[in-house]
C-alpha cells in the first residue's frame, strides 16, 4: 500500500521550523516577515525538487502542483494545504504540518507515477493567523476579500499590510486578483493538528471534521459616571467597570447553562476609562467572543447576551452599547470528503471519530467554493499556539498517510 516517507516529513518539518525558530524551541514566523519570506523561498525549492510546478498568486498564496501549471475551470484540481505563518512564540506544527504533508503526498504520487485523474495541488495560504487580516490568503482565493479594505489593513502594532507586502515584492491592491477561477477546485482537504485535548483523551487516531465553528465578536461599552473615588458616597456611584464585571460573570454562566456542550465564550479584552485608581470608572469596554458549530445556537446566544447586557445596565442605572464587530458562520464539511477520509482510515486500519473544529481554519473559506473537509491528529496535552506544541511522529505519519489516500480517492472521483 502506498505510503509517505516519515524521514522526509521529519526532515522538512524540522527544516521549516528553523525559519523564525526560537532558542529553546518554538517558532515566531508572522506572515510577510523576512523569516516567512525565507521560508516561502525554501518551500518553493522543496516543491520543485519534488517535481511539482509552482506559482505564487497576488495574495501571496504559494502553490505546488502535480498535473497542472495553474488552476483552471476546465480541469478542476483537488487541493490540499494549510499555512506556514505562525503566531508569536508558536509551535512547529500548526499550519506547517498540512503544507509539508501535502507536499509529501504529491511527491509520493509523483515518484511512484500513481495515476490520478484530476490535477492535485498543495497550497500555503497567506496570514492564516491574521496578523494583518484573518485568513487573508484563503479569503482572497475564495473571492471574499474586499479590495477597498486591503489598503487600510494593519497589524495591532500599526504596521501596514501594504508596506510589508511591498517589502516582500507584492502589491496589496492586487491581492483580490488571487480569486480562483470558478469551478477550478474539485475538492479541498486539509490535515491539521487538533490543537485541543479531545482526540488524545479518547485515544482515537484521526479526527474527521464535520464543521468548523462560527465566531461572533462584539464590543460592549458600559457608560456610567466618572467620579472622585474618595468623596463620592458608595450608593451614588455609577461604576462602569462593575457593570462590565457583572456582565462578564453572567454572560459566561448563561453560555455554559443555556448553550450546547459545544458553546464556548471568552472576554479577552477589557479597557477601563479613565483608568486611574482614584477615579470611579466612567466607561468600560469589553470584547466578547462566542463560538459554536451551530449557526442557530450562536445567533440565539448572541441575542440573549445582548439582552443580558441591557438588563445589567438597567439594574445599575448606566448606559450600554453592544456593537457587532465580526461574525463568521460555521462551515460544514462535505459528506463525500468526510466519507473519503473515513474510507482512508479504514483501509489503513486507523480509528477515527467525527468532531467539530473549535478553531478557525482556511478550510472554512474554501467551503464556500468547493467540497471541503479536514482531518485532525492528536496534539500532545492538547497544547497549541505555544512553543511546546507537538504531536507524536507516529501520529504525524498516520495523518499524512490518511491525507494521501483521501487525496487519491478525491482525485479519482
Ligand atoms: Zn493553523
Amino acid at each position: 500500500m502506498l505510503s509517505v516517507s516519515l524521514t522526509r516529513l521529519q526532515r522538512r518539518l524540522v527544516a521549516l521550523s528553523r525559519f523564525g525558530g526560537l532558542l529553546g524551541g518554538g517558532v515566531t514566523r508572522p506572515a510577510w516577515s523576512p523569516q516567512h519570506e525565507e521560508a516561502r523561498a525554501w518551500l518553493i525549492t522543496e516543491m520543485r525538487g519534488a517535481g511539482l510546478a509552482t506559482w505564487v498568486d497576488p495574495a501571496g498564496n504559494t502553490f505546488g502542483s502535480l498535473g497542472a501549471t495553474a488552476l483552471a475551470s476546465d480541469r478542476p484540481a483537488v487541493l490540499t494545504g494549510s499555512h506556514i505563518d505562525t503566531v508569536p512564540e508558536g509551535g512547529m506544527l500548526d499550519g506547517a504540518l498540512g503544507v509539508i504533508a501535502g507536499l509529501e503526498c504529491l511527491e509520493v504520487l509523483a515518484e511512484t507515477k500513481t495515476a490520478h485523474q484530476r490535477p492535485l495541488a498543495v497550497a500555503a495560504w497567506t496570514d492564516e493567523e491574521g496578523r494583518y487580516g484573518s485568513l487573508f490568503g484563503s479569503r482572497a482565493f475564495c473571492g471574499k476579500l474586499d479590495g477597498a479594505s486591503v489598503v487600510d489593513m494593519a497589524a495591532v502594532d500599526g504596521e501596514r499590510l501594504a508596506d510589508v507586502m511591498a517589502r516582500a515584492g507584492f502589491d496589496a491592491r492586487r491581492a483580490p486578483e488571487a480569486k480562483a477561477p470558478a469551478g477550478s477546485v474539485a475538492a479541498y482537504v486539509e490535515l491539521h493538528i487538533e490543537q485541543g485535548p479531545r482526540l488524545e483523551e479518547s485515544g482515537v487516531q484521526i479526527g474527521v471534521v464535520e464543521a468548523i465553528v462560527g465566531v461572533r465578536r462584539s464590543r460592549i461599552v458600559f457608560r456610567g459616571q466618572a467620579d472622585h473615588a474618595g468623596t463620592t458616597p458608595m450608593e451614588r456611584r455609577r461604576d462602569a467597570f462593575l457593570a462590565a464585571a457583572d456582565y462578564a460573570l453572567r454572560a459566561r454562566e448563561h453560555v455554559v447553562t443555556r448553550g450546547t456542550n459545544r458553546s464556548v465564550t471568552n472576554i479577552g479584552v477589557v479597557h477601563v476609562h479613565p483608568g486611574a485608581s482614584n477615579i470611579v470608572p466612567g466607561r468600560a469596554e469589553l470584547v466578547h467572543e462566542m463560538r459554536d458549530p451551530d449557526v442557530a445556537v450562536l445567533e440565539r446566544l448572541w441575542q440573549e447576551c445582548r439582552g443580558l447586557a441591557d438588563s445589567v445596565a438597567r439594574e445599575r442605572q448606566i448606559a450600554v452599547d453592544v456593537v457587532p464587530m465580526s461574525a463568521t458562520v460555521p462551515a460544514l464539511a462535505a459528506p463525500r470528503v468526510q466519507a473519503s477520509i473515513e474510507a482512508a482510515c479504514r483501509s489503513l486500519g486507523l480509528t477515527s471519530q467525527r468532531m467539530y473544529s473549535a478553531a478557525g481554519h482556511d478550510a472554512q473559506n474554501l467551503a464556500a467554493i468547493t467540497d471541503m473537509g479536514m482531518l485532525f491528529i492528536p496534539s500532545k496535552g492538547g497544547r497549541s499556539h505555544r512553543v511546546d506544541e507537538m504531536s507524536d511522529w507516529d501520529a504525524i505519519e498516520r495523518g499524512a498517510n490518511t491525507l494521501l489516500h483521501t487525496l487519491l480517492t478525491l482525485a479519482r472521483a
